[in-house]
């Protein structure tokens, strides 16, 4: 029998946290009457927690763990969970205790009323830098206008999703994974519970500046083409100004005014805005083909009525 819940853990050198975490979570999830099951990934750690995880598994029947053979990233880490879950909802949750187990039964109650992802919003963050909260602030504006107002702002993949949603997600195919970004994409009905983020229980962040700025480039790229099409306005723009100036040159000049200082600013507007355009129209093919390349579902079905085949839950793609 498959599980009620299953909880996915990503873990990379968290040797220090796992214990805390497993007896936090296991008793928030004792507590929920239900059959659960506990999937911790461990993404090639290098200290003790690959130990750790095989005693847990040892002696707890809730536990599940994958050992990967290196690191392959969290958002890889997670998405081989949801690989792995057979639970009807799914929780994705940090190894670090930031985000805290105690908010999961809130979020269930949310599931049994209806909502089929319940995303963690962050309201207060303990223990982040300046820096990284600005930064993240930001980072989710911009990527609302770029990607649309359904990716939610501060939001991490601290979330309940319900297993029709899950299956979407499984079947989405993309490499660059952006997993909070492919469960907007998803649909279904979503709703955010606003919950504290607390400072990580012991170790350092895994995410240094150079995985948050890929994260964050994943997370613009899969999901926005419109980057691709600046160089086409640019080029533009700077072809209708080298336009004007041409045609006051020839008027100009027709009438007998010297224009010869105007002839070099006229080229280098005509010249780089054709360039630019040129690549724009690149770009714009380019965002085809990346769209095919991705190989996503053309639709998400949500329930389908009076066919006697069950319910495909995701587009042309779904394997079955
Ligand atoms: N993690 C992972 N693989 C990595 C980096 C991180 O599985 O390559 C896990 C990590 O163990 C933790 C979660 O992803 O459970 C979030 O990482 P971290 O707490 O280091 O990031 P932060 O919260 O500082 O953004
Ligand atoms: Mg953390």
């Amino acid at each position: 029998m498959n599980p009620v819940y299953s909880v996915i853990v990503p873990c990379y050198n968290e040797e220090a946290c796992i214990s805390e975490t497993h007896r936090r979570l296991s008793e928030v999830m004792r507590g929920m009457n239900e059959s659960y099951e506990i999937l911790y990934i461990n993404d090639g750690s290098r200290d003790k927690t690959a130990l750790m995880l095989d005693d847990l598994a040892a002696s707890d029947p809730a536990v599940r763990v994958i050992h990967f053979a290196r690191n392959a990233g969290h958002q890889i880490a997670v998405s081989a969970g949801l690989d792995y879950a057979s639970g009807k909802a799914v929780v994705i949750i940090d190894a670090d205790l930031q985000d805290p187990p105690e908010v999961i039964p809130q979020m269930a109650e949310k599931w049994k009323a209806g909502a089929q992802v319940v995303y963690g919003k962050r309201g207060v963050r303990h223990g982040e830098s300046k820096f990284k909260l600005l930064t993240a602030k930001w980072y989710y504006r911009v990527l609302r206008k770029l990607a649309g107002n359904a990716f939610p702002e501060d939001t991490g993949d601290f979330r309940l999703a319900d297993r029709q949603v899950v299956d979407v997600v499984k079947n989405m195919p993309e490499h660059a994974r952006y997993l909070r970004g492919m469960f907007a994409w998803a649909g279904f009905k979503q709703e955010a519970l606003v919950y504290e983020r607390d400072k990580r229980f012991a170790g350092e962040t895994h995410y240094p500046l150079k995985k948050m700025l890929k994260l964050a480039a994943h997370g613009v790229m899969s999901f926005s083409e419109k980057p691709l099409l600046w160089p086409l306005w640019l080029g533009l723009v700077l072809l209708g100004i080298g336009a004007v100036v041409l045609l006051k040159v020839i008027v100009f000049g027709l009438l007998g005014y010297s224009q010869a200082a105007s002839v070099v600013p006229m080229l280098l507007l005509l010249g780089f805005g054709a360039v630019l355009a040129a690549l724009g129209v690149i770009g714009a093919y380019l965002a085809r083909v990346y769209e095919e390349v991705k190989g996503r579902p053309l639709y998400v079905v949500a329930r389908t009525l009076g066919f006697d085949k069950p319910t495909l839950p995701t587009g042309t793609r779904m394997k079955s």
